[in-house]
Parts: C-alpha cells; structure tokens; sequence
C-alpha cells in the first residue's frame, strides 16, 4: 500500500461495527460474493450486489494491484427451480439436456448483462456443478468430525454442534440464539432432524431429477454447502471479504460459516461479511416471487420501463447515487436523476478542456481519483462523499478538475475512454443537426482572443454577440499550466 492511499474500512455485519480492512495477505486479497441462481433473466435488483462488489473490486485493486486481488463469484446450476423451470420451457428433451441447455444460455444472459452494467468478470466464476467431488469430501469431513449425520438418505448439518464449550456458536451472524431462530423462522420440521435449525447438506435426487453418487447414495447438496466447497478451493479456508444481499445474511451465511468453521477446524471463514441493502419498488423487495421486478434486458434493450431504452452506465450511476447498505428505491425519477448528472459530467469534462480522441489515451488512461473522492470510497464505500467529490470537480473551472472527475469515473466504473470517445462524436454530429457549424465557432473564438490581445474590445464584443445570437455561448478561463487566456464554449440548453 503507498503512502497516500487511505486505509479501507468497511462494515462488518459479524461485529456490526466498521472496521479497519487489513488482509491475510496483501499479495492476493480474497473476496467472495454469493452469485445467481441460473433459471431466469436476473432483475436489477440481483444486479445491485454485482455493482457493489464490483466497485469494491475495482477499489481493491487500485490499492494493492491488479494482480493481487482474487474476486470469485459463483455460479449456482443446482436448484428445486432449475430443473422446473427447465422442464417447463423445454419438455421434449430429456431432464439433464434441458437444465444444461438452461443454465448455460441464463449464465451467459448474466454475464453479458452484468458487462452492460460496467462490472469486470471475476477472476474466477465457478459452478457448482463442476466441484461435486469437493462438497461430497467437505461433508465427509463434517461427518467424521461428528459435525453433520445422515437421516432418512439426507445428509444434515447438526447446528448445536458448532460451539466454544457450551456456547452454541450457530447463530453469531445473525446474533440470534437457537430459540429466537426457530421461533422466526419458516423451518421445515422434518422428523429426522434433531434439531428444527439443522440444514441439508446433501439429498436424494428425485428420480429423473439431476444426481451425482456419493456415499450416501445417488443424490445432490443443499445450497449452502457450494459456497462453503467452493470459496474453500479458490480462496483457502480464511479469507478477506464474504459478500452478498442482505437477504443472504441468514440463513445462507450463517450456514456457510457454520460449515466452513467446523469442517475446517478455523474460527473464521472470511474476516469482514458485506451485505449490500434491497433494490425496492414501491417500498416492497423487488423479487421474482413478488413478480414486481424488471430484468436488466428488458432495461437495456426494450421500452418497458418508462417508455424508454436505459443505458448500462445510467443504471450503474443510479444504483451508486444511494450507500450501498441502504434500501434503495427503484423509480423513473432516480433514473432520470441518474442520466442527467452523467450527461453534466461529460459535458464538463469537455468544456474543461478534455479531448477523447486517439491521441490523448494513453495519458487520459493513466488519470486517478482524486485523494479525496478515494478516501471517501476507502469509508465503506461512502457514496455521499464520493458523489460530492465528483460534483466538486463538475462544478470547477481548471482542466485538473476534469482530469480527476474522468480518473474518478474510471475507478467507479461508470464511464471510461471509449465511452468518451463516442460520446465526444455523438455529440459533434449533434451539433451539427442543429447547425452549429464547430469549425466557424473555433475560427471566431480565435478571431475573438486576438481581438482581446490588441485591446480591440468593440470586435470582441462583436464575435461574441455573434456567436450569442446562435445560442452560443462563451466562458474565458485562464489555462492554469500557462497562465494563457482561453475559450471555452457551449450550446445554451
Ligand atoms: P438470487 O439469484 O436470488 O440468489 O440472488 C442473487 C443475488 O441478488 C443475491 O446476492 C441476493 O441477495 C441479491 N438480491 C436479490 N434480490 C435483491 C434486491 N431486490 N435488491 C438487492 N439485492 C438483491
Ligand atoms: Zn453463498
């Protein structure tokens, strides 16, 4: 870490309180993120998790490098939904073919969606399906270590059997006892349990259902024990940052780390726990079972949602504008708000004096965040800071401000050259549907300045008017490495 980079705090929900972020290991920081269940177009709100963690990504790899940051976001391809939604949409071909074919067009959907939305890929994004062999050895171990029994062809974790003497440990994410849980909770009281709060690990397969053999016989895991299976193999048995919904908090985490701790023999599972807030609609979760819910397809490239097409860096911008472990209300109006302060933002880094043709790249690709905006980002991803930060630079007069707005942009992952590029071209053919002719407007503001360098106020004036009487207008500033008098220059909305 250099010198000027600031310490990173982040949330953690294990200890509800912020806590200074310092890793295992500063040569390869781990973080995992619980990913999608692959049945169906994901939603914006299941997009909301992917732009935080992504944003979280991006700033840990400014600050140890690229190359020392491990992000894993799996991939769930076994599910009660898949193989239903799979023998719904494609009933004449046989199970297996069906989920395969299902899973593999959504994953692809999810990828390609999440690129739209300005989210790097993972380092790595694993499926469940490929590490069998890995959930069936973790709860062999959670067996042997009379951690987890097997009941009725099922494989169950026993909770009680996670604790420090007699404090039963299940339950310290959630920071809710046994008795509260079950008193909450939805818990199928199966007879075999021993107790309502233990999960599966591992279950019989419907007979044309997917299955894989084990021990236990021709079966398949429960949910939770991917996660625990897979951050296991890719990241170790500790690692940096677990991260995910809200929702996912319990039981999904609590059942994670309950795994991961007592096959392990470790006290912890991952050092901080995230969990981004809900993307709400009308002040409800938006959800697939609410049926409230627009997917980020139909966002991108249909007219369903206010009559209009949205664009992936629009969508990232107004999920960024709220903290991300605030509730987060989805409406027209925070979208609106969205694409216009992006549009300000680039037509202030314009007018300050920035150029995104091919020439300026590599010059451009190098700028930074400014320290602050990176402080507040480093303040468990303080977005009200950031934002201020960011209209800071909007509202300034220098080319430095457009300089760190376009760096702080790129670490936020909202605009980056290319997007520039073509912007900056979109909006030269604008000008010219209007009739602005930009090559009549540069000679006069040449014409203008010279005017002003002989004192000849009443010609200067005179190309000013001109220019005001087309809806032009003219700002001068002074160039701030040589002290020479410029023009810049603006349609008048
Ligand atoms: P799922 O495919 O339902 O397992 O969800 C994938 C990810 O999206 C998980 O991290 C969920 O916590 C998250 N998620 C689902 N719905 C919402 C929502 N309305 N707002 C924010 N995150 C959500
Ligand atoms: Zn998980």
């Amino acid at each position: 870490m250099s010198s000027t980079t600031p310490q990173i705090r982040l949330f953690n929900t294990l200890s509800k309180s912020k806590e200074d972020f310092v890793p295992l290991d500063a040569n390869n920081v781990r973080m995992y993120v619980c990913g999608p269940t692959v049945y169906d177009y994901a939603h914006i709100g299941n997009a909301r998790p992917a732009i935080v963690f992504d944003v979280l990504f991006r700033l840990l790899r400014h600050v140890y490098g690229k190359e020392h940051v491990t992000y894993v976001r799996n991939i769930t391809d076994v599910d009660d939904k898949i193989n239903a939604r799979a023998a719904r949409d494609f009933p004449q071909m046989p199970l297996n073919k069906a989920i395969q074919q299902l899973t593999g067009t959504t994953q692809a959907q999810y990828q390609a969606d999440m690129k739209a939305l300005g989210c790097l890929a993972p380092s790595i994004e694993p499926r469940a399906t490929d590490h069998i062999a890995e959930m069936v050895d973790m709860i062999e171990v959670l067996i042997e270590k009379k951690h987890a029994y097997t009941a009725d062809g099922h494989v169950l974790f026993d909770v009680k059997s996670f604790r420090d003497g007699d404090e039963v440990l299940y339950g310290k994410l959630a920071r809710r006892t046994l008795k509260d849980m079950i008193a909450g909770a939805r818990v199928e009281v199966a007879p075999y349990k021993r107790d309502p709060m233990d999960f599966v690990l591992w279950k019989p397969s419907a007979n044309d259902g997917p299955g894989w053999q084990s021990p236990w016989g021709t079966g398949r895991p429960g949910w939770h024990i991917e996660c625990s299976a897979m951050s296991k193999k890719y990241l170790g048995e500790t690692f940096d940052i677990h991260g995910g919904g809200i929702d996912l908090s319990f039981p999904h985490h609590e059942n994670e780390l309950a795994q991961s701790c007592c096959a392990n023999d470790t006290e912890q599972m991952a050092q901080i726990w995230m969990h981004n807030g809900f993307l709400q609609i009308e002040g409800n979760k938006m959800s697939k079972s609410e049926g409230n819910f627009f997917t980020v397809d139909e966002l991108l490239h249909t007219k369903k949602f206010g009559g209009r097409k949205w664009p992936g860096a629009v969508l990232r911008l107004a999920m960024l504008m709220k903290n991300y472990r605030e509730p987060i209300d989805f409406s027209l109006t925070r979208l609106e708000e969205a694409e216009k302060t992006l549009q300000r933002w680039k037509r202030a880094m314009l007018a300050l004096g920035l150029d995104f043709t091919e020439a300026n790249r590599a010059e451009y690709e190098k700028l930074g965040p400014c320290s602050k905006m990176l402080a507040a980002l480093a303040s468990d991803m303080n977005m009200s800071g950031v934002l201020a930060e960011l209209h800071r630079h909007a509202g300034g007069k220098k080319r430095h401000n457009a300089g760190r707005l376009f760096g702080s942009l790129g670490l936020l992952g909202v605009v980056d050259f290319d997007a520039m590029m073509v912007w900056q071209e979109q909006q030269t053919d604008a000008l010219e549907t209007k009739g602005v002719d930009v090559a009549h407007v540069e000679a006069s503001i040449a014409l203008r300045l010279m005017a002003l360098h002989e004192k000849n106020w009443a010609e200067a004036d005179r190309i000013r008017d001109e220019l005001a009487s087309k809806g032009i207008q003219l700002m001068d500033y002074k160039d701030p490495e040589t002290g020479e008098k410029r023009t810049r220059w603006e349609i008048r909305q």
